[in-house]
């Protein structure tokens, strides 16, 4: 296996069904993401995803047993061994965190909520469990099913956070880019649910589509919300796009200029947020 970059991010990096390893510039360093979606299938479909082959669904039934014996196996190469200095880049061997974030949407498996109670168990048993962050990297559109919440329960005593996705806060905007029927409100109301149980970030995307950046309406919408929901949520993460979306139209798409994403974040921090930029 050659040197992990942030640009790969091939989840079968490690040869592992469930757990990949990722140099990532969200972590600042190496990210074990769990991936509870080897089928890809997620029950959105945004233009941006960078997920190939796509398919609309749930996550398969998980092996358990599997996903423990691999996180043990990867933690332990990582931590006793010498998989950091063969795979990272220089300045990132370092475990950041652990990321239920794969190939679609993770919350969408049955057994995510055992997934989150083996991986806060592994850490324990490899004394890591303040070192590691456990995030859930999420649409949000599951937080109001009951094992969804009871899991982000259990990942609030393991100090985790929750990563909510919000990329556009108007109807249509979250038509065009994250393909799914949804109303504002019941978005709000999942996502103030979501930070009532775990400490939760947005985590918003933005981008130009066919040349055109967010429309001033829809960065308006945007702060809308983000002033709703300011006293309930730990900052937003905004992004660009860094790695190549794998859907079709992706050439209709490119990324912001960085003066640019940087002057939306102001816009945000002016609400009182905090507010990271990843260009
Ligand atoms: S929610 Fe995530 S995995 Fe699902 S389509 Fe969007 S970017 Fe891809």
């Amino acid at each position: 296996m050659a040197t992990l970059s942030i640009h790969n991010h091939n989840r079968d990096s490690a040869g592992y069904t469930y757990v990949y390893p990722v140099i990532s510039r969200r972590a600042g360093g190496v990210s074990v993401g769990i991936n509870l979606n080897p089928n890809n299938a997620c029950n959105w479909a945004c233009i941006y995803c960078q997920v190939p082959n796509l398919v609309r669904g749930s996550a398969p039934k998980i092996n358990l047993q599997q996903l423990e014996s691999e996180l043990r196996g990867f933690l332990s190469d990582a931590v006793h061994g010498d998989w950091l200095q063969n795979h990272a880049p220089e300045g990132a061997r370092e475990l950041q965190d652990i990321a239920f974030s794969g190939n679609g949407e993770p919350t969408s498996a049955e057994e995510f909520p055992a997934a989150v109670e083996i991986v806060g168990q592994v850490l324990q048993e490899f004394g890591l469990a303040n070192a590691l962050k456990i995030r859930l990297i999420t649409n949000g559109s599951l937080i109001s099913h009951q094992p969804v919440q009871q899991a982000l329960e259990s990942m609030a005593v393991m100090q985790g956070e929750v990563w909510f996705k919000l990329d556009r806060a108007t109807v249509d905007g979250m038509t065009e880019v994250n393909q799914v029927s949804d109303n504002m409100v019941a978005v709000k109301r999942r996502l103030i649910a979501s930070a009532k149980l775990c400490p939760t970030w947005l985590q918003t995307c933005w981008f130009a589509i066919d040349g055109v950046p967010p429309s001033p309406e829809e960065i308006a919408a945007y702060l809308d919300v983000v002033r709703e929901v300011r006293e309930h949520i730990q900052g937003v993460h905004l992004y660009g796009l860094a790695r190549q979306p794998m859907q079709l139209g992706a050439e209709r798409l490119s990324a912001l200029p960085s003066e640019k994403l940087e002057a939306y974040a102001d816009e945000i921090c002016s609400l009182g947020v905090m507010v990271n930029v990843n260009p």
